[in-house]
């Protein structure tokens, strides 16, 4: 099949991902277009290490984008594989890894495509800032968790669907502070943490912590914990024995 027939025929939003293809240059950029991203990312990297061993695990980060999230995750011993749409994002992420001599697995595919492929790989699935771009966000989280071994960890972020995230996330971030781009989100595919919960349990994945996180952009800092009525965070645990997630010396 050709990347046109692929796309057409699975859970993308062609809009979506030429949106994410047109950041490529700025990716990378702390005070461009992602720079809330790279805001967020020590604290949602934070939540992350806290529940999970890294070191040795092996991380599938759905829609990795230009790699910040996957890049942090290498960065703690995890040996990553990133998975998304857009291959420009995806080139950028690439020619980061010589800037940052890390090493990280990209290719291009959905998650459903890489669930057939490697089902039961994952030690850890992360899945950050993305649900809320798909057309139907129960077929990724299905995936996902396809992807992970029995014992494994998934851990999500995204918006609820609130008037107070219409507000921040969308009439602010994108309308008054001019943050991320006009139409970077859409209020229809926020997701509600009721919602997302359900959804994993319907994957067969057992939710374990719905927690805030509150993104400050005058200090560009975030913080876990507290509401969950704009961005939130969740973990979630595929039942099963657990396996060790770190290496044997
Ligand atoms: N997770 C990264 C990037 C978030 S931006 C981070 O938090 O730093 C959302 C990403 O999801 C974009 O790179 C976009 O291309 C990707 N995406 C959108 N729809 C997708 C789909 N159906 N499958 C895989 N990736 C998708």
């Amino acid at each position: 099949m050709s990347r046109e027939e692929v796309i057409a025929s699975s859970n993308v939003d062609p809009a979506e991902r030429e949106r994410f293809d047109r950041l490529a240059a700025s990716w990378w950029d702390p005070e461009g277009e992602s720079r809330p991203l790279h805001d967020l990312n020590p604290a949602r990297l934070r939540f992350v290490r806290e529940r999970c061993d890294l070191d040795g695990a092996a991380v599938i980060d759905i829609g990795c984008g230009g790699g910040i999230l996957s890049e942090a995750l290498a960065s703690c011993g995890a040996q990553v594989t990133g998975i998304d749409v857009a291959p420009r994002a995806l080139a950028v992420a690439r020619l980061h890894l010589h800037e940052s001599g890390l090493e990280v697995r990209y290719r291009e595919s959905t998650a459903e495509q890489h669930a057939e492929l490697e089902p039961a790989s994952a030690d850890v699935v992360t899945c950050m800032e993305m649900l809320e771009h798909v057309p139907d966000p129960q077929s990724v989280i299905d995936a996902c968790a396809a992807l992970l071994k029995p014992g494994g960890q998934a851990f999500f972020s995204t918006i609820n669907r609130t008037p107070a995230a219409f507000a921040l996330a969308i009439v602010g971030a994108e309308h008054l502070a001019r943050l991320l781009p006009v139409g970077t989100h859409r209020y229809d595919r926020f997701i509600r943490p009721s919602e997302l919960t359900a959804a994993l349990r319907q994957a067969g994945l057992e939710p374990r912590a719905v927690t805030g996180l509150h993104y400050n952009p005058l200090t560009r800092t975030a913080r876990v914990g507290g509401g969950v009525k704009v961005n939130y965070l969740v973990h979630a645990a595929k039942p099963g024995s657990l396996r060790p997630t770190h290496r044997t010396p």
